[in-house]
């Protein structure tokens, strides 16, 4: 046995009778796998290099050992030996183990054992080969521990891997096995090499095919014939040609002892192929011995996968795409179902607020009184909110029971009827404000949204203002008709938008127009003839369009005066027109007569005027004569005349003197009417400065105070005339004074149009009931021994004011002082506005 395994040559002799001789030791270095020998007690007789480092020990160590002791444990060591028997009997078979390596580290093992007999048929030993499974395994291990998603592709990989792998150690198994068998028998070697499932062909080193097995020939669908002797390019695609020149050395060198590449058939078909070499010694020469393996299965199987992976991830892409554009899809009518219902949403709370704005109480019910909608006016009316009244009966309203059975009553109606009910005004007490408020209700059927029966709508109108302004109206037509009625000659109309005669009343009703009752309750048309209607009518029009008018209208010798007044209610609208026709025929006559007699009374005043100038003037000639003469007779006769006849003579020079004074005076008066000068801008400090010279022996003998104000103003006047006025005044003010030294005081305002003057003094005063008189021409209150005078004085003040276009009046207490007031216009441009 022992002389078996001490060659190094195995002489291979086919059955052409050719031979080689394989160096054993290149056999078992090529296979990268351990093996051991071992003999029927289990000793080991050989173990390759790859064995002893498999287990970490050298070579001396483990020949001659038992090779039980390389086993993990006691259960293993059971395996092992139960092996050994069952080869003894033929077994070959392979099994996964565990191992020990000299570290004590475990290492799976795949054992492929076969045993050997000799010609006899006699135990000689086993030869087994030894595979390190460890990685595999500890990458099982972290194949379990992969995701999960992951575990299906990952377990059916591993099952394919697992297949493939069994695969293959056969496959490994029976080359090695057969190879293992040449090593002692040229015939078996022969077999295992022809034999093999797996192409083998040994080439030069320069490429050239120098033996192939059945195996290859069957790859390339060619005899050995065509393909010994035939370059290792001629077997190849041309696209590897540069790939495998690139090659070679390194397999050559062993630096490369296993690739994938291509070889073509002698059709040309291209089969991937996995390739491994070794270098061996072949007819004396070194050449390469290539292990060639068909994996166009393994290459489909892979395509196949990618094309499945490929299809898988477009279908998944698809299936994503349209996974997408649903959800897009629903995305888009999700967002179009909420903006439809967004907008239905604003729609209602839009016409809520349209519904709960109106002023009108308005609301739904359905035929068994239950509140529907009520809009705010309801709610406020009964002191709710509409939460609290719509979807709630009559009955927990604020109702009382006779409105309940009333409103009950009313839907009954209204139920019954087709239309629109209205129902009479009806008074309610309003919760909230706790007053009384008339409502006018109008209800009607409307279809129900949901069911098949009938709703009730009902809207009710605050009308108190209506009616109050109705029975007010009432109560001034009646006031209208009193006033008309009572008026002397007069007539009233009053009419309504539509022109329709609401009242006509008065005295001359039936004289100026139609009687009453075809009048009132008719429209223009019916009571106006034809002729004339279109004129009335546009003339109401104008009136009921804001247009007063007052005129004057003859009708058969009558004069009538005529208003139009259009009648407007609280908020200036209008609401009436009125025409009020008065017969005014007798005031015009009496205004006419008036006038005549003022004419009349002028001109005679005119010529009363004129007589007292002409007979004033004319008069003083005859009466200085009878003066003269009355003083000369005096003088000439004072002896010869009685005491009585001087004394006489005396009274007649006195009454003559008086009478002069007199006519001065009432000459004075008329030459003021008669002789008009034009006005002028007059100083009135100059003119008081005149008066105050003219007077200054009566001031200085009276003692009289003059206060005077410094700024007195110029106005426009005569000058003559208006010292006149302020002499007479203040003359006056020093005259009709008693027991005291008199005191005149001027004031004067500036008024817009005039300006006003007053001269007060500390006198006797004057009595209320003079306020007229003394102001009249000859009017004294005194005689002429108490005070002297004319009594002209203040007439002609008067007469001087009025030609001022002013006024004078007096304020005085009796005893106590009086003040003269007068005024004097400003010139038109120099009036303030
Ligand atoms: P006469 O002064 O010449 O009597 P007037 O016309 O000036 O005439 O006055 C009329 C009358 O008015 C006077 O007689 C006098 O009784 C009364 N009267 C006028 N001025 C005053 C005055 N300042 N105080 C009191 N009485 C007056």
């Amino acid at each position: 046995m022992a002389e078996l395994f001490t060659g190094d040559y195995i002489q291979i002799n086919d059955s052409s009778g050719t031979s080689a001789t394989i160096h054993f030791r290149n056999i078992v270095e090529w296979i990268n796998e351990g093996i051991f020998c071992v003999n029927g007690e289990g000793k080991i007789l050989y173990a390759n290099d790859q064995f002893c480092r498999n287990l970490g020990y050298k070579r001396d160590e483990i020949i001659g050992s038992l090779i039980f002791d390389y086993f993990w444990n006691e259960d293993q060591i059971k395996i092992s030996k139960q092996k050994l028997e069952l080869r003894k009997k033929g077994l070959s078979d392979v099994y996964e183990i565990i191992m020990k390596k000299k570290t004590g580290e475990a290492i799976w093992v795949r054992l492929s054992g076969k045993p050997v007999f000799d010609s006899n048929g006699n135990f000689v030993a086993t030869v087994t080969i030894q595979a390190d499974i460890t990685k595999p395994k500890l990458l099982e291990d972290e194949l379990r521990n992969a995701k999960e998603d992951l575990e299906i592709k990952v377990i059916t990989r591993t099952r394919e891997l697992s297949e493939a792998n069994l695969k293959l150690n056969e496959q490994i198994r029976e080359r090695k096995l057969a190879e293992i068998s040449k090593l002692h028998t040229e015939k078996r070697f022969r077999d295992i090499y022809i034999n093999s499932p797996d192409a083998i062909y040994i080439e030069s080193l320069d490429g050239i095919i120098l033996d192939v097995n059945a195996a290859t020939c069957k790859l390339h669908h060619a005899d050995e014939n065509f393909l010994i002797g035939k370059s290792i390019f001629d077997v190849s695609p041309p696209e590897v040609h540069e790939v495998i020149r690139k090659r070679q050395p390194k397999l050559i060198s062993g630096e490369i002892t296993k690739f994938e590449s291509e070889c073509v058939t002698k059709e040309g078909e291209i089969i991937p192929i996995e390739i491994s070499t070794a270098k061996i010694q072949f007819k004396d020469k070194p050449a390469l011995l290539m292990h060639v393996r068909d994996i166009s299965a393994r290459k489909a199987t892979e395509r196949l996968q990618l094309n499945l992976n490929d299809e898988l991830e477009k279908k998944v892409l698809e299936r994503t795409a349209e996974l997408e554009a649903a959800n897009q899809k629903l995305t888009a009518e999700i967002q179009a179902r909420e903006q439809i219902q967004q907008q239905l949403e604003t729609q209602k709370n839009f016409l809520r607020q349209i519904i709960d704005s109106i002023p009108n109480l308005l609301f739904v019910k359905n035929p068994e009184g239950k509140f529907l909608l009520a809009n705010k006016a309801v709610a406020d009316f009964y002191g709710k909110t509409t939460a609290q009244m719509e979807g709630h009966y009559d009955d927990v309203q604020n109702f009382t029971q006779e409105e309940i059975e009333y409103f009950a009553e009313q839907d009954k109606q209204t139920l019954a009827s087709d239309g629109d009910v209205n129902f009479p005004e009806r008074a309610f007490t309003h919760i909230r404000k706790n007053e009384v408020v008339w409502l006018s209700t109008t209800k009607k059927t409307i279809p129900s949204l949901t069911e098949n029966e009938k709703n009730i709508l009902g809207v009710a109108t605050d009308v108190t203002t209506l009616k109050k302004a109705k029975e007010e109206l009432a109560l001034s037509e009646q006031l209208y008709r009193a006033l008309a009625g009572n008026l002397p000659k007069a007539a009233m109309f009053i009419f309504d938008k539509e022109m329709r005669y609401v009242v006509a009343e008065g005295p001359l009703i039936g004289i100026v127009s139609r009687p009453k009752a075809e009048i009132e309750g008719k429209t223009v048309h019916e009571t106006i003839r034809s002729s004339e209607v279109e004129t009335v009518v546009n003339m109401y029009r104008e009136i009921l369009t804001g247009k007063e008018r007052e005129f004057e209208q003859t009708f058969f010798g009558r004069i009538l005066r005529i208003n139009h007044i259009p009648i407007r209610n609280e908020n200036g609208e209008i609401v009436y027109g009125m025409v009020m026709i008065f017969d005014i025929s007798d005031i015009k006559q009496a205004q006419r007569e008036l006038e005549v007699r003022a004419e009349q009374l002028e001109r005679s005043n005119e010529e009363l005027e004129r007589f007292a100038y002409v007979a004033s003037h004319d008069l003083q000639g005859p009466l200085r004569t009878i003066a003269s003469y009355l003083q000369l007779l005096e003088m000439r006769y004072k002896d010869k005349l009685d005491g009585e006849a001087s004394e006489f003579i005396r009274f007649s020079v006195s009454g003559a003197k008086r009478m002069q004074l007199l006519i001065q005076d009432l000459l004075t008066y008329s030459r003021l009417s008669n002789t008009p000068k034009p006005f002028a801008t007059v100083d009135l400090s100059e003119v008081l400065n005149t008066v105050q010279s003219n007077l200054e022996a009566t001031i200085h003998n009276s003692r009289t105070q003059i206060n005077v104000p410094d700024n007195m103003p110029a106005v426009f006047g005569d000058a003559t005339q208006l010292v006149q006025l302020f002499q007479n005044l203040i003359d006056n003010g020093i005259k009709f004074v008693k027991e005291r030294n008199p005191v005149i005081t001027v004031h004067f305002n500036e008024n817009p149009n005039e300006w006003q003057f007053s001269v007060s003094d500390n006198g006797i005063g004057i009595r209320e009931e003079f306020k007229e008189k003394i102001f009249q021409i000859f009017q004294r209150l005194h005689n002429d021994t108490e005070y002297t005078g004319t009594g002209i004085g203040l007439a002609i003040c008067k007469k001087i004011v009025q030609l001022h276009n002013g006024r004078i009046w007096f304020d005085s207490r009796e005893g106590d002082g009086t003040t003269f007031h007068f005024t004097i216009q400003k010139p038109k441009e120099e009036t303030q506005d």
